[in-house]
C-alpha cells in the first residue's frame, strides 16, 4: 500500500513538473541564441511579385537605401533609451514619407483616383492598441493612430471622422494632391484595364504596405503598420492593416507581428494574432509560429503575403509565401540584415 501510494505520489510530481520544464527548455532555446539582446527592430515594406527581373537596378538601390535609413532611424531611438513605440512611429514616418512605399506619400489609388489610407498600432506591454481607416488627408496615418490609442477611448476610427480627430489633435494635415505619384497613377490605369479580379491576377500586383515591430530596451514589444491598400480598390475597401489581430498585433509574452499581403485572407484568418497564439498555446519559438501561420494556412487558404515577427528575446522571423517582400532588422548585438528578394 505504501509502495503504491509512493508511486502515485512520484507520478503526480513528476506531471506538474512536466509543464514548467517544457517551457524553460523553450525559452532557454530561444534565449541561447540571443541573451544578449538590449534592443531589436525589424520592418517590411510590403511583399508581392518582387523578383530581381522586375525591379531595376536604380529601384532595388533606392528600396535597399529607403529600408537601411528607416532601420537607422528607428534604431538611433532604441540606442539611446528611447521606447519601442518612439522607435515604431520614426521609423515607419520614414517610410510613409518615401514614394516607393504604398503608404502615405506613395499609397496607391482608389478605383476613384483618391487615396484612402489605414495604419495600427499595438503596444504589447498593456495590449493598448489605436487605427485609422480611409483616411485621406493626414500626411502619416500612423501617428494618427497613435493618437487614437494615447488620447481617445477607442481603438479604431474611420474616415471623416478619423479626419476630424486628427485635427484636433494637430496632427500634420495635407491637400490630398500630395499624394498623387506618377507611378501609383499609372499603376492603377494599367490594373484597370486589365480589371484585375481574380486572386491569381491580384497575386500578380505589387504590394508595398510598410510595418515596424520593436523591442526596447525595457522589455516592451510595439508593433505598427501603415498602407494604402490595394489598388483600384472600391467601396472604402478596408484591409487588414489596421485591424488589430489581423494587420498588426503586439503581445509581450509572445510576440510582435506587422502584416502585408493580400488583406481579405489576413483578416479572415486573424494572421497577426494567429501567430502570436501559435506561440501562447503551442509553444513555438517566433521561426516556427512564423513560419506555420504563413508558409502553412495561409499558403493552403491560398492567401498571398508575409509577415514581420519579434519576440521579448530579440528573435526575428520574416515569413513570406510571395517571390519577395522589402524587409531588414537590427539588433544590438550589431546582427543586421536588408532583403528583398528570397535570395
Ligand atoms: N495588406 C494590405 C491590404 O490588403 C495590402 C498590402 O499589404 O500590400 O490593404
Amino acid at each position: 500500500m505504501r509502495h503504491t501510494l509512493f508511486i502515485i505520489l512520484f507520478a503526480l510530481s513528476s506531471c506538474s513538473n512536466q509543464k514548467p520544464q517544457e517551457d524553460s527548455s523553450h525559452q532557454s532555446k530561444e534565449m541561447d541564441n540571443t541573451s544578449n539582446i538590449e534592443y531589436a527592430l525589424v520592418i517590411h515594406g510590403g511583399a508581392g511579385t518582387i523578383l530581381k527581373e522586375n525591379l531595376t537596378d536604380e529601384y532595388e538601390q533606392k528600396y535597399l537605401l529607403a529600408l537601411e535609413f528607416a532601420l537607422k532611424t528607428g534604431e538611433d531611438i532604441l540606442k539611446r533609451g528611447g521606447t519601442s513605440l518612439e522607435a515604431v512611429q520614426a521609423s515607419i514616418n520614414t517610410m510613409e514619407d518615401s514614394p516607393l512605399f504604398n503608404a502615405g506619400k506613395g499609397a496607391v489609388f482608389t478605383n476613384a483616383g483618391t487615396n484612402e489610407m489605414d495604419a495600427s498600432i499595438m503596444e504589447g506591454e498593456n495590449m493598448e492598441a489605436g487605427a485609422v481607416g480611409g483616411v485621406g488627408n493626414i500626411r502619416n496615418p500612423i501617428n494618427a493612430a497613435i493618437a487614437v490609442m494615447n488620447n481617445s477611448e477607442h481603438v479604431m476610427l474611420t474616415g471623416k471622422g478619423a479626419e476630424q480627430f486628427a485635427k484636433e489633435q494637430n496632427l500634420e494635415l495635407v491637400d490630398p494632391s500630395y499624394f498623387h505619384t506618377q507611378r501609383r497613377w499609372e499603376s492603377l490605369q494599367k490594373v484597370k484595364a486589365k480589371d484585375i479580379g481574380s486572386v491569381e491576377e491580384f497575386k500578380e500586383y505589387k504590394y508595398g504596405t510598410v510595418g515596424a515591430v520593436a523591442l526596447d530596451k525595457f522589455g516592451n514589444i510595439v508593433a505598427g503598420t501603415s498602407t494604402g491598400g490595394m489598388t483600384n480598390k472600391k467601396w472604402n475597401r478596408i484591409g487588414d492593416s489596421p485591424i488589430i489581430g489581423a494587420g498588426t498585433y503586439a503581445n509581450n509574452k509572445t510576440c510582435g507581428v506587422s502584416c502585408t499581403g493580400h488583406g481579405e485572407y489576413f483578416i479572415r484568418y486573424a494572421v497577426a494574432h494567429d501567430i502570436s497564439a501559435a506561440m501562447e498555446y503551442k509553444g513555438m519559438t517566433v521561426a516556427e509560429a512564423g513560419d506555420y501561420v504563413i508558409n502553412k494556412k495561409l499558403l493552403d487558404a491560398k492567401g498571398s503575403g508575409g509577415a514581420i515577427v519579434l519576440d521579448r528575446f530579440g528573435n526575428v522571423a520574416m515569413p513570406f509565401n510571395s517571390k519577395g517582400m522589402y524587409r531588414g532588422f537590427v539588433k544590438s548585438n550589431g546582427e543586421k540584415e536588408v532583403k528583398i528578394f528570397r535570395d
